[in-house]
């Protein structure tokens, strides 16, 4: 066979199961093509490009230091070259749901080589359950997590690593012949910095792991889902690390090993279901008639609503291209609870600025919040903004990271600053509406509606 095998987002050269396949199958390859088909993220946070960037070339840089060159082309050109080269077999990624557009994911890449009458073969890569093998008895993916977590818990298992030698693959790969447009203006090896991350937090942070998860004054608790997104790290090797160490701390590595299957569940809904990527998981919702109040909309995704928690928040997504889980799910259900915006359109804006972005977790998150998805929180369930920063940022330190200007005032009347109008006018010299808007909503108001409206859909 002429094969392609295509290495987007499964940028590592150790424990990688394309170039494990490719190895193993040498003797039915006549000619091997590598290919970094490189995605458009001319629409995405400039924080999200920086980090494509700089993963694509250090990921080059690394192949070329083993004497590999890779074809470089933009998605767009990849049925030219496919063509040019007579590609026969293509290999493909068959799991993941990171990419910026949905274009370059598996079923879109498979129908239109089978068009070309270019065979696909698609390889897990990036998750660790096969979806067909975690189903229920009538054959269904589980919809409830615990559900899902208790039945499939026992698959989690130390295996071995995948072997294969880099000089083979650069003896046997084809030398690409457009190395020089790329630029290689990084050349940092983010795969051994994903690494040393890793073995960081397992030394040192895991032990607190169940405490630190609420924590929102550091940027993230592992960090893992940027490396992840980008199949910087094996997801086997990382369970063979969290059993090695389990009897150490079985509460924390538990908890741990369980948010990494709240991953495999989305990714397993989303492979069965994704017309849910742009509907509501639960039918009765689908007609829900959201707020088409664009201005608020607006107010959201500039960090102007007057809810400095959310504020904030929303601020760092823009400069950073990152955001707690904590603050993930207050600022979600702000928008779709308390300003009754479509959780589509969240969803979209954070898809353009996570850096960690992965579909399944995104549209799931967002799904749970807005009480439209399986497994959601329930409607009336519904976050207080002023509630979760007192709660959570109590003494206003990430409030006061993002946001200046109350960057000296006591944190009692920072976290609901419109119920505090007088004070901080009086005081601090601060006024609503100019200084800093006041309140977008009345959250009792917004929480009635709410309740009204989901009722209605019984
Ligand atoms: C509205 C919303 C949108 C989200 N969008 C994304 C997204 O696009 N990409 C993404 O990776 N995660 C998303 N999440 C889940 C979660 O916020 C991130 O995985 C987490 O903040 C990443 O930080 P960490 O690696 O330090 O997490 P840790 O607490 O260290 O967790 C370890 C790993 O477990 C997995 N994990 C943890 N929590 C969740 C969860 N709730 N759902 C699925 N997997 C989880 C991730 O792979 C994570 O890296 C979203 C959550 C919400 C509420």
């Amino acid at each position: 066979m002429y094969l392609g095998v295509l290495l987007n987002r499964v940028f590592r050269i150790n424990n990688n199961p394309l170039f494990n396949y490719v190895l193993d199958n040498q003797d039915k390859i006549k000619k091997l093509y590598l290919i970094i088909p490189l995605e458009d993220l001319s629409d995405a946070g400039k924080a999200k490009q920086d980090y494509y960037e700089t993963v694509t070339s250090g990921f080059i840089n690394s192949l070329q230091q083993h004497n590999i060159h890779p074809y470089i082309v933009p998605y767009k050109t990849l049925p030219t070259l496919a063509n040019q080269l007579e590609l026969s077999h293509i290999l493909i990624g068959k799991d993941i749901m990171s990419y910026h557009h949905d274009e370059y994911d598996f079923p879109h890449l498979r129908s239109h080589f089978n068009n070309f009458n270019i065979k696909v073969i698609g390889k897990r890569v990036n998750h660790y359950f096969k979806p067909s093998s975690t189903l229920n008895k009538q054959l269904q993916p589980y919809k409830i997590f615990t559900s899902f977590y208790k039945a499939n818990r026992k698959y989690i298992t130390n295996r071995s690593s995948k072997n294969y030698d880099l000089k083979q693959l650069s003896q046997i790969s084809e030398k690409g012949s457009n190395q020089s447009k790329q630029s290689l203006r990084y050349t940092q090896d983010l795969e051994e910095m994903a690494q040393k991350d890793w073995q960081h937090f397992l030394d040192v942070d895991i032990s607190s792991y169940k405490d630190l998860t609420n924590d929102i004054s550091s940027d993230y608790v592992s960090g893992l889902s940027i490396y992840l997104a980008f199949g910087l790290v094996d997801i086997q090797e990382i369970i063979n690390d969290l059993l090695n160490g389990y009897d150490s701390d079985e509460v924390n590595y538990e908890a741990y090993i369980r948010e990494l299957m709240f991953r495999e569940f989305y990714y397993i809904l989303m492979t069965y279901y994704p017309a849910t990527a742009t509907q509501s998981f639960n039918k009765k919702y689908r007609n829900i008639q959201w707020s088409d109040y664009t201005q608020n909309f607006e107010a959201w995704k500039n960090g102007r609503t007057g809810f400095p928690i959310v504020d904030a928040a929303m601020q760092k997504l823009k400069q950073t291209g990152f955001m707690h889980n904590r603050l993930r799910m207050i600022v979600s259900q702000f928008l779709t609870k308390d300003l009754f915006i479509d959780w589509t359109l969240g969803e979209s804006y954070f898809k353009k600025c996570l850096i960690d972005y992965d579909n399944a977790s995104n549209v799931h998150g967002w799904q749970w919040s807005a009480s439209t998805g399986t497994d959601a929180a329930p409607y009336f369930r519904m976050f207080n903004p002023v509630r979760q920063s007192e709660r959570f940022d109590l003494q206003g330190d990430f409030i006061k990271s993002r946001l200046p200007i109350f960057k000296n005032i006591p944190s009692k009347f920072i976290h609901d600053p419109t119920s505090n109008e007088d004070i901080l006018k009086s005081e601090y010299n601060i006024t609503l509406g100019t200084d800093y808007p006041k309140a977008l909503i009345d959250h009792k108001l917004s929480r009635d509606l709410v309740i009204k409206t989901f009722k209605s859909f019984k």
